[in-house]
């Protein structure tokens, strides 16, 4: 799925005032490709990543996701954005401690419409392909960093998504789990042909994909 942004303005309202974010940022990324964004913190990358996935109104400026012009939509309709087209990974995995690795994957498949038995399929599929099938009734708590995180990419591919937004996905794991997750999420963009985008301020992790952005207070600088 291809993106193409154009002009991207953004700005949040706090209580001293108004915090401009992003200042006319362009970006275009082929339909599954692959693009880091980088930059210092503060620099505008997860608002970026927000706007992108739908989680942050679109301001100013256009962005395109495939067919989806993004400008206008609100409440319902960047739910339902989200809901066909995006799957988000995070620093801090975002799993359910409550409940076990394959409820966490089915929930999101619950979300995405799916029914009992095929997301059931889905979710064991899905923990097979990260490379715990094995852990399927551990919950969080039982699993380390990089396997938590397996376990949020398997989530994060529940409602088959055709774009995948990673915001600091190794920033919680030690070296040798980064590069085992930046590895899967390489393979399963490949293996689903999603377009995959990936924040990163460390700079082995900007360097792999085809394509790095770098963002300086809320300016595209390369
Ligand atoms: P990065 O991901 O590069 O660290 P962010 O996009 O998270 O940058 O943040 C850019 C700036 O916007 C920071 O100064 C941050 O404090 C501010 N910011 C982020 N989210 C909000 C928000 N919801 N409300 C107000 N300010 C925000």
């Amino acid at each position: 799925m291809a993106i193409s942004i154009r002009g991207l303005t953004h700005r949040y309202r706090t209580s001293e005032g108004t915090l401009a974010v992003l200042d006319d940022v362009d970006l275009d990324v082929a339909a599954g490709g692959y693009t880091a964004v980088t930059g210092p913190s503060g620099a505008g990358k997860s608002t970026l990543l927000s706007v992108l996935g739908g989680l942050e109104p679109l301001q100013v400026g256009t962005v395109a996701v495939g067919d989806t012009d993004l400008a206008g939509l609100r409440g319902d309709d960047l739910a339902a954005y989200r809901r066909s087209t995006v799957g988000f990974v995070f620093q801090h995995f975002g799993l359910l401690e409550a409940m076990t690795a394959a409820e966490n994957v089915e929930l999101a498949g619950t979300l995405a419409g799916l029914r009992a038995g095929e997301r059931q399929r889905r979710a064991a599929d899905l923990l097979e392909a990260v490379g715990l099938a094995d852990r399927a009734d551990h919950r969080p708590l039982q699993l380390s960093g990089g396997e938590r995180q397996r376990v949020a990419i398997a989530r994060a591919l529940a409602n088959r998504p055709r774009l995948l937004l990673a915001d600091e996905p190794t920033g919680n794991l030690d070296e040798a789990s980064a590069i085992s997750v930046i590895e899967l999420l390489e393979r399963l963009r490949t293996a689903h042909g999603c377009t995959l985008v990936v924040v990163t301020h460390n700079r082995a992790l900007g360097a792999r994909p085809p394509q790095s952005v770098a963002l300086d207070r809320g300016r595209r600088v390369s």
